[in-house]
């Protein structure tokens, strides 16, 4: 069993297919990161649901920085309308890059921030600060919830974008 697998319990359980389109957006952060401002007023695609699993652990027990699913627009606001806190230099190339998902560990204040890089670095960089981080986020969404609402009763039944359709969008 995934050490991650038990804050599942009670939550939306993810299908196989959500699970590929998150590490779609894992692969794909930088592009959708630097074109934010093209995607972030189509609510479709703003409300395109993440499961990241972001998770830290108190004395072994897992908390989520927020409850998958994620909003894909919420998550990336976050990032960039925080800087201080998410931005990170690529440690092979000194590139300024964005995380793509963070866990980490109030006891040590630890947050692994995770990301990849055009010049071929991935993994993540060690920061301190977890709570901040995952205030920021839970604020974020908090703040979009009204859209949300205003998004679902305008389309009632409406079924939410993937990655693969953002791509495809920006792409056209
Ligand atoms: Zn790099």
């Amino acid at each position: 069993m995934d050490k991650n697998e038990f804050f599942c319990k009670g939550g939306p359980v993810p299908t196989n297919r959500q699970l590929l389109d998150t590490r779609l957006f894992y692969h794909n952060s930088g592009v959708i990161y630097t074109r934010f401002r093209e995607w972030k007023d189509n609510d479709k695609f703003y409300f395109t649901p993440l499961f990241m699993r972001m998770t830290y652990s108190i004395g072994g027990i897992g908390v989520e920085f927020a409850p998958d699913p994620v909003w894909l627009g919420s998550f990336v606001r976050t990032s960039l309308s925080h800087p201080d806190l998410f931005a990170f230099n690529c440690p092979k190339c000194r590139r300024v890059l964005y995380p793509y998902r963070y866990c980490g560990s109030p006891l040590s204040g630890r947050v692994d921030l995770e990301g990849g890089c055009p010049c071929g670095w991935k993994g993540y960089v060690i920061e301190s600060g977890w709570f901040m981080r995952g205030e920021a986020l839970r604020k974020q969404i908090a703040a979009d919830k009204d859209r949300h609402d205003k998004y679902e009763l305008i389309h009632p039944g409406a079924k939410s974008a993937t990655i693969d359709e953002l791509l495809a969008w920006l792409e056209r």
